[in-house]
């Protein structure tokens, strides 16, 4: 459910409570003021309109104040009925203030639950872990849980022996447990993968991994990080590029191993933005292609080449994390994130840059009064263009969506790993040579997002659902082209044209200019309708379609992101993966080269200002990497980990 949805629910909620809480009485009140339950303080005979007014006025009166509700309700029950009729607006408000009371008190109640829930499932990824590794307790002391995936559940935990140093100075380690259902191979994989891969270049690095029995922990350097959720619609141009850039480092450097880490995502991405600091993790999914381009399959890895690998681990290969991962630069995220708190802000910082003044100006333009006809067709706009993206033809069988052009059945057996709105058309059409440009396009799917300020972008729960979702977008031939190449057949009942990315983006992000009612009145026609794009769908001023024949409203003046952005954009989301573009490509973009951007109507001390900041940014990331620090990865095993589990903590 997206953040409006929720908006619109609890709206909803509250609208019913309301309601309710109208249709309350004294004793609710005195219910409340005992904290006992409000069912049980609401009796169907006890009810007056009045009631609620009459009791304040009774209190103002009197001086008394409702310390023992419990004695009071019988006197406030007389004061109801001897009331005079109340003057209905201070009633009104009255009951306004009651309402927001009555809610405040249910968000309280909600914000406890949630935070119990939180408890409990701190309590219990500690308890789960201190039963499947126990050692693990002798070298750290495990604070809590800070996030979990599919198939594991990652703790902080600060050393035992450091202990005796101030807090700030105190490494931080991230311990990712994996579940006992997670696949061996798996965790093999994902060791290998950061063992060999991570610790330079934006990328996770390990410390150590300890196994017990069936349980197997990795130990990381711990990043503090921002939630996607929470940032994604405010970074400024130069924070999304800087994202971008960073992204595409660390691809360009998984992508030299011919390894294909096929779960990009913003979950798998710790970003911290006050830092700028950017680390890609999870390795759970990653594969590493062979010489011939086939996909080396899980089940290689038991081979002795995963044994020889497990040898280099053992012996005790060094392994230097030169990504910045510095106590220095730790102590400095962890203050800063304590000061948040304390501020009573979150765990991000915000950043927000003063926007252009022409914004302010554009909305003055385009604002206006809405009406409730202006509300209802503004609704009903962005419900077709959701609709246009993201429904499939009735006809399309989820099943059956694409089929082999080739005789051989074999050949449609491909790998699908990864989350379903990040796949690309190869992997959706089922195509088993697969290349490292799966995760290009999953960058660009992360860059749909910052850019329109929509995520997730894609959410069809199945593959045909996604690729019909791809269809809606690019259109039906660039799609039907790229299968024809890769020996695909789609089954499609119609044709679709292609939608023009800026102006997809822009309707998203500025869906204020798009729907400002003001536009609209002057696009009507005579009898009052508008005309529709039979396309997109939308008004025909507002027309999404590449290449549309329709006079358009023109929002200049309005993105920040420069037109280079959507040149790049369409480069990571070419739908035929041999000719989308490389990270390395990429990072050669004009988009990145554009330094000293200045954009049209903003006053250069603006601008100055944002330089500023960036530098201030960047100067940050420099800081002389306090603990570069040469650690020892090794492979435990139960009979020696009593003598690892030292040997651990005197590596780390
Ligand atoms: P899974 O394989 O189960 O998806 P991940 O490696 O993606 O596990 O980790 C799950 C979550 O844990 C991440 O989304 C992130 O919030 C948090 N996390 C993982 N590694 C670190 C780390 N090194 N520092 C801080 N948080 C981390
Ligand atoms: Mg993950």
């Amino acid at each position: 459910m997206d953040r409006k949805d929720t908006h619109h629910h609890r709206h909803q909620q509250t609208s019913t409570k309301s309601l309710y809480a109208i249709q309350m009485g004294v004793q609710e009140k005195s219910a409340n003021n005992m904290g006992g339950s409000l069912v049980n303080a609401v009796s169907s005979t006890n009810y007056h309109p009045n009631r609620y007014y009459n009791e304040r006025q009774g209190f103002m009166a009197s001086g008394i104040q409702p310390a023992v509700p419990g004695i009071q309700h019988h006197y406030l029950q007389q004061q109801v009925l001897t009331q005079q009729v109340p003057n209905p607006n201070v009633d009104l408000n009255e009951k306004l203030a009651k309402i927001s009371r009555h809610n405040a008190h249910k968000e309280l109640a909600a914000m406890q639950a949630r935070n119990m829930q939180a408890i409990d499932k701190n309590a219990e990824a500690l308890k789960d872990l201190q039963e499947s590794i126990p050692e693990i307790h002798k070298i750290f002391d495990v604070h809590c849980r800070i996030g979990s995936g599919t198939f594991s559940t990652v703790l902080l935990g600060t050393l035992q022996r450091e202990r005796c140093l101030v807090e700030t100075q105190r490494r931080r380690f991230a311990i990712k447990h994996h579940n006992p259902t997670s696949h061996p191979e798996r965790i093999l994989r994902e060791l290998e993968c950061m063992f060999r891969i991570g610790g330079v270049d934006n990328v996770i690095g390990i410390n150590c991994c300890i196994r017990y029995n069936e349980n197997v922990a990795f130990v990381m350097p711990y990043m503090t990080h921002d939630r996607f959720h929470d940032i994604y619609r405010s970074l400024s141009f130069q924070e999304v590029r800087d994202y971008l850039r960073n992204l595409l480092i660390a691809l360009r450097h998984v992508h030299k191993f011919n390894v294909i880490h096929r779960d990009v995502k913003p979950s798998n991405i710790l970003y911290n933005r006050r830092t700028g600091k950017f680390l890609l993790c999870d390795f759970g999914l990653a594969q590493r292609i062979a010489d011939d381009g086939s996909l080396i399959q899980s089940s290689d890895l038991s081979s002795r080449e995963a044994f020889s690998f497990l040898r280099d681990m053992e012996s005790g290969r060094s392994l230097m994390l030169t990504d910045g991962n510095s106590a220095q630069a730790e102590a400095e995220d962890y203050m800063a994130s304590r000061r948040m708190r304390a501020l009573g802000g979150g765990g991000g910082v915000d950043h927000a840059l003063p926007g252009p003044p022409t914004m302010q100006k554009l909305r003055e333009q385009t604002g206006g009064h809405l009406s409730k006809k202006d509300v209802a067709n503004q609704k009903a706009d962005t419900m077709r263009l959701l609709n246009r993206l993201r429904l499939m033809s009735p006809n399309a069988d989820p099943n059956n969506y694409v089929v082999s052009t080739n005789t051989s059945k074999k050949d449609m057996h491909a790998s699908r790993a990864g989350t379903p709105g990040y796949r690309p058309p190869e992997v959706l059409l089922r195509y088993p040579q697969q290349s490292t440009a799966v995760d290009i396009w999953a960058a660009g799917v992360i860059m749909l997002s910052l850019l329109s300020a929509l995520h997730p972008f894609f959410k069809a729960p199945h593959d045909c659902g996604a690729l019909a979702e791809i269809i809606n977008l690019f259109g039906d031939m660039p799609v039907r082209k790229t299968a024809f190449m890769l020996d695909r057949l789609i089954l499609l009942a119609q044709k679709v044209n292609t939608l023009d990315l800026r102006r997809v983006c822009m309707r998203f992000r500025h869906a204020d200019f798009f729907l400002a009612p003001e536009v609209h009145r002057r696009y009507r026609r005579p009898d009052g309708s508008t005309e529709m794009c039979r396309s997109c769908e939308q008004p025909t001023f507002n027309c999404l379609c590449s290449n549309s024949g329709h006079h358009l409203e023109r929002y200049e003046g309005l993105d920040i992101f420069p037109a280079n952005a959507y040149d790049l954009l369409s480069r990571l989301l070419e739908v035929n993966p041999q000719k989308r573009i490389t990270a390395e490509e990429a990072l050669k973009h004009p988009f990145f080269n554009d330094q000293h951007r200045i954009a049209p109507g903003v006053p250069l001390h603006h601008q100055q200002h944002i330089l500023q900041h960036q530098q201030q940014l960047r100067s940050r990331e420099t800081l002389p990497s306090a603990a570069a620090r040469t650690l020892k990865a090794f492979v435990s095993y139960p009979m020696e980990l009593a003598s690892t589990a030292s040997q651990a903590a005197g590596n780390i």
